[in-house]
């Protein structure tokens, strides 16, 4: 039986520990030199502050990725939803190489030919007033907190310095000092110090406890996840979404939705707020907005909230650059041509329908929506060991907080293919359910 191996958890937790493991482990697909050769360069040379699972990819296309040895793996993770569209979708790639021969930056101190063409395409497809292109999530953040400050002293005339913004418990929008500053999770913040004033926490799912936080009258914005991914697909109740924008509205306080990771059809709506028709005051948008092919992020707002920053006050160089703008645009015709959408809420439900009937003795909690979905290991168990094991069936996945895998695969996956996923995942459970 695979038993947690309390006594051994630092040496667990090495990254040295994982790859001897795998490598010395009777995989049904090999990893052999070429992969430890790979892993051991990586950790010489790069900064330990990843710990990827042992597999060395050199190719994607669709929902399949190969590693150097040859073997072939379902994606379970998309790039942590990245790559919602599949991997090299030809359509992107295209735009990509046809864009990349004729301009790729102008920077905004000229205009381009395709920034405007891209806005006037973001703006029909979300409806919103505009859009403010930025290149990763955390960028889309930071932006939007910027905004959210602006508008706070320019609109709601709250006092100089004095804006607040309020985040939710187990939040994650990346590693800036302002993001890991909103958060509660010591991995992310612990050592970082001191912290960026003006935030506060309130915990998530909890209409009550946001309604304390939004009557300061200093409190210009909550920003929130529609469901929560890197906390472990966590879903809120019905009717949450709804009550943010009632209570957002009653206090004058400004709803940001981070939709980097649940939005552009990963959840079975082009939008995860869209599931209650709610519609937030800015939204932000990132990783499939490339279908992984470029970093490429945004943020929208109508122009009372984003006509208040003005020309030089914020930017950034490659922001807005001609080859994302390209890309962009045939990554979200991708989605709308491809009904990505309607996909994964179909596939999303089937798969689920399936999860729920693995033994309750491993898998003791099945969560999530569209294709964004999480299964809870029980604590017998380590859900490394149980990747590892799903990576040998042929299906790589990667945990998080120790007993919680993401499945989430590209959208593009067809019905054979989820149910060979099915398969896959039911066959590795059974075995360590029955060892
Ligand atoms: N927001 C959410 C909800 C995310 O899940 C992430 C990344 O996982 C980010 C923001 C940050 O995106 P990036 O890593 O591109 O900066």
């Amino acid at each position: 039986m695979l038993r947690k191996l309390l006594l051994n958890t630092a040496s667990q937790l090495s990254r040295g520990a994982h790859t001897k493991a795998a490598v010395a482990g009777t995989s049904a697909r090999k990893i052999g030199e070429k992969s430890k050769a790979i892993f051991d360069k990586e950790d010489k040379y790069g900064a330990h502050n990843y710990q990827p699972m042992p597999v060395a990819l050199c190719k994607g296309e669709g929902v399949y990725v190969w590693d150097v040895e040859g073997n072939k793996y379902f994606d379970f993770l998309s790039a942590y939803s990245a790559v919602n569209q599949g991997h090299c979708h030809p359509k992107i790639i295209q735009a990509l190489k046809d864009q990349a021969d004729i301009l790729t930056l102008s920077s905004r101190a000229f205009y381009n030919n395709v920034l405007g063409e891209y806005e006037e395409y973001m703006s029909k497809t979300f409806k919103y007033d505009k859009v403010l292109p930025m290149n990763t999530g955390v960028e889309g953040g930071e932006t939007a907190c910027k905004l959210a400050r602006k508008w706070a002293y320019k609109v709601k005339k709250i006092p100089n310095n004095q804006a607040k913004i309020v985040f939710a418990d187990g939040n994650f929008w990346g590693r800036t000092l302002a993001a890991i500053s909103s958060s509660t999770d010591p991995s992310s913040y612990d050592g970082y110090g001191p912290y960026m004033p003006g935030f506060s926490v309130v915990p998530y799912n909890d209409l009550s406890a946001l309604e304390k936080e939004l009557k300061d009258p200093n409190t210009c914005a909550f920003m929130v996840e529609p469901i929560q991914g890197e906390a472990g697909v966590v879903v809120p109740d019905e009717g949450y979404l709804t009550g943010i924008r009632k209570l957002c509205d009653k206090y004058n306080v400004l709803w940001i939705a981070d939709e980097v990771q649940t939005g552009l059809a990963r959840t079975g709506k082009m939008l995860a707020v869209d599931h209650e028709n709610a519609r937030p005051d800015i939204v932000i948008l990132g990783k499939a907005l490339s279908g992984g092919v470029l970093p490429v992020s945004a943020i929208l707002a109508d122009d009372e909230v984003m006509l208040t920053i003005k020309p030089g006050e914020h930017g950034s160089t490659f922001g807005g650059n001609p080859l994302a703008c390209r890309v962009s645009m045939a990554a979200l015709d991708v989605i709308k041509e491809e009904h990505l959408s309607e996909r994964a809420d179909k596939l999303g439900q089937h798969l689920r329908k399936e999860l729920v009937k693995l033994p309750k003795s491993v898998v003791k909690l099945v969560r999530g929506r569209g294709l964004l979905n999480a299964i809870v290991i029980d604590s017998k168990y380590d859900a490394w060991d149980v990747c590892l094991q799903l990576r040998d069936e042929g299906l790589i996945a990667k945990p998080t907080h120790g007993d919680i895998i993401r499945f989430a695969p590209p959208l593009v996956i067809s019905e054979t293919e989820i149910n060979e996923c099915i398969d896959i995942i039911s066959r590795t459970i059974n075995n360590i359910a029955n060892n």
